[in-house]
This record gives structure tokens, sequence and C-alpha cells, in this order.
């Protein structure tokens, strides 16, 4: 599985608030907690874009918990 660098992350920012992300529990995907929403990682690259994006609960149902 791919996942994205520490250095990749910290340069990364929510394209909503300018705000920092975090990685997801099984890094598929990077979350804004200030804006509640979810920017999918595909491929190793994350969709940081605010259309792309998903909201946390949608994120949760699809994962379970
Ligand atoms: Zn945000």
């Amino acid at each position: 599985m791919q996942t994205i660098s520490r250095e990749l992350l910290e340069i990364i920012a929510c394209p909503k608030c300018k705000s920092g992300v975090q990685l997801s529990r099984n890094s598929d995907a990077l979350i804004c907690h200030k804006c509640k929403l979810v920017y999918k990682i595909r491929h190793g690259i994350p969709v940081m874009l605010v259309d792309e994006a998903i909201t946390m609960a949608e994120y949760k149902g699809e994962n379970g918990s």
C-alpha cells in the first residue's frame, strides 16, 4: 500500500480553510477536522479538491468503525 510521506503531509493544507490536515487511521485519506472534510488518497496522491472531498460522516460510513 502506498502511503504519503511525512514531508508531503507537512506541506499539504486543506484547500478550503488552509489549515493542516491529518492522515486517516488507515492512511487512505487526509482529514481536515476544522471543515470536517475528508480528502481521499488515490494511488498515493491526495485529492485536495473541495469538490471531491467527502464529509466525515460519509467517510465513517464507508469504513465502518
Ligand atoms: Zn479545512
